[in-house]
């Protein structure tokens, strides 16, 4: 079967966790062809969203505070969820681009004491920029051949409407089945960032609070899944028939 993995924030709330949920995918990839979709680890979007109260009212040390305690609890959580040191550099090198970008972001709009929905959206972004990385380490630690990619990577085109964009569906249809077509093929699992598309001009853009869900679905019908798991907050399973 073709499955698409959704996890919500409290799936992939810490390192453990992650390593949990690696495992789940990692034995349902032995004999199906999955796609994993995860959102912000715990209440990141939270704690993103109040860096933007504090960036937009100019509050240095808040901002800074936030900013480390996010750098931390990602930092820790690839230590509990990698244990191969070749992969953890892999996944670090792609936490600290990501941190690097948040940081600018968060730093240049206390400066200006301002931010553009199309920074917002670049902040918010993050914490699934985050998460994703870590899980795709804990699936290549656990042999699982696995690939990363943010929502724009894998196709999602979405209008302009940052903060609420909605997804230009034929366009993402198309580019999504080839994207994880040709790397399903390849007998690999894909990875992708919940809540994330972009635009025709490769802006990142969100879909509102919860979207991760609606990534999983799109993708789903993108690809002719056969299911969508969704592992929702309250640690439940529901699974939903994409095709209606
Ligand atoms: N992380 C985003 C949120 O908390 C999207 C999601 O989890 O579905 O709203
Ligand atoms: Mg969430």
């Amino acid at each position: 079967m073709k499955i698409v993995m959704k996890f919500g924030g409290t799936s992939v709330a810490d390192g453990k966790r992650i390593r949990h949920v690696a495992s789940l995918a990692a034995r349902f990839s032995r004999e199906n062809q999955l796609v994993v979709v995860c959102s912000a680890m715990g209440d990141v979007t939270d704690q993103l969203i109040s860096l933007t109260e504090d960036a937009r009212s100019g509050s240095e040390k808040a901002v800074e505070a936030r900013l480390a305690a996010i750098r931390e609890s990602h930092l820790a959580a690839l230590k509990e969820a990698v244990k191969s040191p070749e992969v953890a550099a892999k996944v670090r090198r792609k936490l600290t681009e990501t941190l690097a970008q948040l940081g600018q972001l968060a730093r240049g709009s206390t400066i200006l004491r301002e931010l553009t929905p199309r920074s917002r959206d670049g902040i918010l972004s993050s914490g699934e920029r985050l998460s994703n990385p870590i899980v795709w380490g804990a699936l290549l630690d656990q042999g699982v051949d696995s690939v990363y990619l943010t929502g724009g990577e894998c196709g999602i085109m979405t209008d302009d409407n940052f903060g609420d964009a909605a997804p230009l569906m034929e366009v993402t249809s198309y580019q999504v089945k080839e994207n994880l077509g040709r790397i399903m093929d390849e007998g690999k699992t894909p990875v992708v960032t919940g809540y994330i598309g972009a635009t025709q001009g490769g802006e990142m853009t969100t879909f509102g609070r919860g979207g991760s869900d609606l990534t999983a679905t799109v993708i789903a019908s993108s690809i002719g899944a056969d299911e969508v798991w969704i592992w929702s907050d309250v640690d439940g399973l529901m699974t939903a028939e994409p095709k209606t």
